[in-house]
């Protein structure tokens, strides 16, 4: 099987076409959450994501837009964004967000938004320390997909030893999978990178090769800028995306 892996789409239209065009054709489309908050067309993300039958789990803004997360989580910027969307979300999209779980467990991996350890907690995999916490519950599974932080990277985990090493992805890049290893994949953001690369984010992990390849790709952002300005969306969120912060 090849699945594309778009996460942290956060409203963004523009980086969500290019980033699905890029994928092309695959078997399954997979998304570790936050569809919404942010950018400027949530709704139209959503319908994409409905439509592909991608399969999905919780991210925090997705809970925080349909209220089953705490807004005072969030700065305020973030804040502002989630009531933006939240004024705007059709009940329907906000229905299925509402009903999205918070682990999907599959035969052959998992996929989360933050964390293993507390799925609802919403922690951050920033370290080979807090990904071990992680490694620690994945019981007979060897990949985890996250998403959260917005950087591409992949913890890999030796079996029975100490430790996991962090590997950087922020330039995209082919990993063989190993036998014997363990494997937490952030594949990026699609629509806010934070890892210091503007381009949209996106994975390919393919079941028969034992390979994930983790890429980026150029979209439309003045469009998006120009969006989120006429929304009155705070000034910081559209220059951030400038800067892959
Ligand atoms: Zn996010």
């Amino acid at each position: 099987m090849r699945y594309g892996i778009v996460s942290d789409i956060h409203g963004n239209l523009e980086a969500l076409s290019a980033v699905l065009e890029a994928i092309g054709t695959v078997d399954q489309i997979m998304c570790p959450g936050d569809i919404v908050g942010y950018g400027p067309n949530p709704n139209e993300c959503c319908e994409i994501i409905g439509d592909l039958k991608v399969i999905s789990v919780l991210g925090n803004h997705d809970a925080a837009c349909v209220g089953r997360h705490d807004l005072e989580w969030f700065n305020p910027h973030a804040q502002t964004a989630i009531l933006w969307t939240r004024d705007r979300l059709a009940k329907s999209h906000a229905d299925r967000l509402l009903e999205r779980p918070e682990i999907h467990s599959g035969p052959e991996f998992l996929i989360v938004h933050g964390s293993i350890t507390q799925p609802l907690e919403f922690d951050y995999i920033t370290s080979p320390w807090r990904a071990g916490e992680s490694f620690a519950e994945m019981d007979e599974h060897a990949i985890c997909f996250i998403g959260h932080t917005h950087i591409a990277e992949i913890y890999a985990y030796k079996l029975h030893h100490l430790g996991a090493d962090q590997i950087p992805k922020c330039e995209g890049g082919k990993l063989t999978l190993a036998p014997g290893f363990k494997y937490i994949v952030n594949c990026g953001s699609v629509g806010q990178p934070r890892d210091g690369n503007p381009l949209a984010s996106y994975g390919i992990y393919d079941s028969e090769e034992n390979t994930i390849e983790i890429c980026r790709v150029e979209y439309d952002m003045p469009t998006t800028q120009r969006k989120m300005i006429e929304a009155g969306l705070p000034d910081a969120l559209w220059q951030r995306l400038e800067y892959g912060m």
